[in-house]
């Protein structure tokens, strides 16, 4: 399949009262046209800063880039003016974040919102608008649409809100859709059957969708590739068996290993990762996981690891990896 996105060696930073923050590291990942690619990992590992940067939503100032590319379609983002930017936010990259409330107009009933997006991002006449709002709140399984369409945000559920949300996003079918912890709020059930829309939409209109999220579970029911950040940087990637199964960075393990007591429920204590995850004023030079890891060599607080090819689509930075370290159950990388 064809990349429809791909971020290159990007480095994202932004300047603080406290000094400069170095919230992206020489990250690349690509997106794939019609795939489902998760980015997983703990709050302030830099998965949703580096999703804002696809759509230059940070501010700039203070925030600022120190290089890498992002090429959709072949075109960089960061090379773009406001006004190209403007054209493709939204209208071919469109996102879904967490919290719907914060998206949604309090006081506008959600057929209006709806409406103005259409008018807004589309060409469609007034005169078809509410036709198209409505099919539109079916396509994402909203049932009773006519009584729906005259009520206000506070009078839907949490659940429906998000498919109203998702409606949003999709209003001019855009290529890709930036979903950041879209069900984190919501209970299993619900969280359930937004994920099982999700996997319908991509199904019939074949949106590629980035999901970003802390939660291995959800990566697992919904992606077809992973992207694992810790710290700003990518630590693995792959295709998801490769990821699940073929487990090369101690970080991942870990992350596994603290969702691992679902599956055994046999009440075994889930292991967290110890300790915190590094200061990004001022980051480790080595690797980032160093402080935390149980593998950790000399060489690991020295140079930051190097990319090392697991399998065709699974890429690990891992100093374990090398020729020379020791025999380890993760040590997979035959070649560098
Ligand atoms: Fe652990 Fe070293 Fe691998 Fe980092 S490079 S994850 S410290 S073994
Ligand atoms: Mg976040």
């Amino acid at each position: 399949r064809e990349n429809i996105l791909e971020l290159k060696n990007v480095v994202y930073s932004f300047h603080t009262y406290g000094g400069e923050v170095k919230a992206v590291r020489d990250v690349s990942y690509e997106v794939r046209q019609g795939e489902i690619l998760g980015i997983v990992g703990e709050s302030g590992c830099g998965k949703s800063v580096t999703a804002q940067c696809i759509l230059r939503l940070n501010p700039e100032p203070p925030g600022f880039f120190e290089g890498g590319e992002i090429l959709y379609k072949g075109q960089d983002v960061l090379k773009m003016s406001k006004k190209e930017i403007r054209k493709i936010r939204g209208r071919e990259i469109g996102f879904v974040f967490q919290d719907p409330m914060t998206s949604l107009n309090p006081t506008m009933r959600v057929g209006a919102q709806i409406e103005e997006v259409f008018l807004g991002r589309t060409d469609v006449s007034k005169k078809e608008v509410k036709e198209r709002a409505m099919d539109i709140m079916r396509l994402v399984g909203i049932s009773d649409v006519e009584k729906r369409y005259k009520q206000y945000p506070h009078e839907l559920s949490g659940g429906m809100k998000q498919r109203v949300m998702i409606a949003i996003a999709l209003v001019s079918r855009p290529s890709v859709i930036i979903c950041d912890e879209p069900t984190t709020s919501l209970d299993v059930t619900i969280e359930a059957q937004i994920l099982d829309l999700l996997l319908e939409l991509r199904e019939k209109l074949g949106t590629s969708i980035i999901m970003i999220t802390h939660d291995l579970g959800v990566i697992s029911r919904l992606c077809d590739r992973v992207v694992v950040m810790y710290g700003g940087k990518i630590v693995e990637k792959g295709e998801i068996g490769e990821i699940f199964y073929n487990t090369a960075h101690p970080y991942t393990k870990g992350l596994m290993q603290s969702i691992a007591k679902l599956d055994t429920a046999k009440g075994e204590k889930l292991k967290p990762i110890e300790g915190t995850p590094p200061d990004l004023f001022a980051p480790p030079k080595g690797c980032p996981f160093a402080a935390r890891c149980e593998y950790c060599m000399d060489v690991c607080e020295q140079l930051p690891p190097e990319a090392y090819t697991v399998a065709d689509d699974h890429t690990t930075f891992c100093w374990l990896q090398h020729e020379m370290a020791p025999e380890t159950d993760l040590k997979k990388a035959t070649a560098k």
